[in-house]
C-alpha cells in the first residue's frame, strides 16, 4: 500500500496518510470535477465501530445508489485513508437539511475538503486515536492550503443544518474543545516555523533562496498546490530519493497506478 507523506514541520514525524483513492467516475463518489479547497468539513460516518476501509469500499462501491464519497476516512485505530484528492470534488455536503442552507449547499461540494471520522459507539463520540489523526490532518492541510483552522474548519452541521458529525452537534462545548485543539497545535507549530532565523535584509542572495526564480513560478505554484513539494527551498538540489517522491506524488495526485 502506498503512504503518502503530509508536510509536517522539519523534525516532527511525518503524518501518514494512506494512498485508497476511489476509481474515478461519478458511480464510485468520484466526479473529477476540480476544486480550489477553501476549507474543511467534519463529519462522523453514523455506523457504529465500522472501519475506514469499510466505509471507503462503501464509496467505491456506489454507496447504495447515493453516490456519496469523502476526501478523507480517519479509522478506529488512527489510520488515515485518501479517497479522493484536495483538488477533485468529493460529494459529502451537497444537501440541505434546513432551507436556511439552500444557497450555502450549492457550492459546498465545489469548496470543502471533506473528513469522515468512524467511531465506536451510537453515540458518535470520536475516540483518543481517531481525534489525534484529526487534529494532525487539518492542521496539515491549514498549513499547506492556508486555511485558516479558527475560520475555515466546521461541522457539517455549521453548513447543511444535518446532525453531523452527531455527538459534536449534540455536545457543542465538545466541538469547542476540539476546535480549541486543532487550533492550538497549529499554532504550536507555527511557532517552530516563525522560529526560523529570518535572513537579514542585506542578504539578498539567501532571501532569495526562499522564492522560485521568474521562469519556474508558474510550476513551483503548480506543485505546490497539488502538495507534490512543500514549498520550502525552492532552488536546493534534489537527491535521487526525493525524486522518485516528487514523481510518485505527482503520479498518484494524476490518479495514475503503474
Ligand atoms: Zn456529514
Amino acid at each position: 500500500m502506498a503512504i503518502i507523506h503530509g508536510q509536517k514541520e522539519k523534525g516532527d514525524e511525518a503524518l501518514k496518510i494512506e494512498d485508497k483513492l476511489l476509481t474515478k467516475g461519478a458511480s464510485h463518489g468520484r466526479s473529477g470535477k476540480a476544486m480550489v479547497p477553501k476549507g474543511i468539513l467534519i463529519h462522523y460516518v453514523g455506523n457504529p465501530g465500522s472501519s475506514a476501509l469499510g466505509n471507503r469500499n462503501y464509496f467505491e462501491n456506489g454507496s447504495g445508489g447515493a453516490c456519496v464519497s469523502a476526501h478523507y476516512i480517519i479509522g478506529l485505530q488512527g489510520e488515515i485513508l485518501l479517497c479522493v484528492p484536495e483538488t477533485e470534488c468529493a460529494a459529502h455536503a451537497g444537501k440541505s437539511f434546513a432551507p436556511a442552507y439552500n444557497e450555502a449547499c450549492k457550492t459546498n461540494n465545489s469548496t470543502l475538503i471533506g473528513i469522515e471520522c468512524c467511531h465506536p459507539g451510537a453515540d458518535g463520540k470520536f475516540n483518543e486515536a481517531t481525534t489525534k489523526s484529526l487534529v494532525e490532518l487539518v492542521v496539515d492541510i491549514c498549513k499547506r492550503r492556508k486555511l485558516n483552522p479558527n475560520t475555515d474548519v466546521k461541522r457539517h452541521y455549521d453548513v447543511t443544518g444535518k446532525s453531523c458529525p452527531k455527538y459534536y452537534v449534540e455536545h457543542p462545548a465538545e466541538w469547542t474543545a476540539l476546535k480549541a485543539k486543532i487550533v492550538a497545535s497549529y499554532n504550536s507549530s507555527s511557532s517552530v516555523a516563525t522560529a526560523t532565523p529570518t535572513p537579514a535584509p542585506a542578504a539578498n542572495a539567501a532571501a532569495n533562496a526562499n522564492e522560485p526564480s521568474d521562469w519556474a513560478k508558474d510550476a513551483w505554484n503548480w506543485a505546490k498546490e497539488r502538495s507534490i513539494t512543500d514549498g520550502t527551498e525552492p532552488k536546493s538540489t534534489v537527491t535521487r530519493e526525493q525524486t522518485m517522491v516528487f514523481l510518485r506524488r505527482a503520479l498518484i495526485k494524476a490518479g495514475i497506478t503503474l
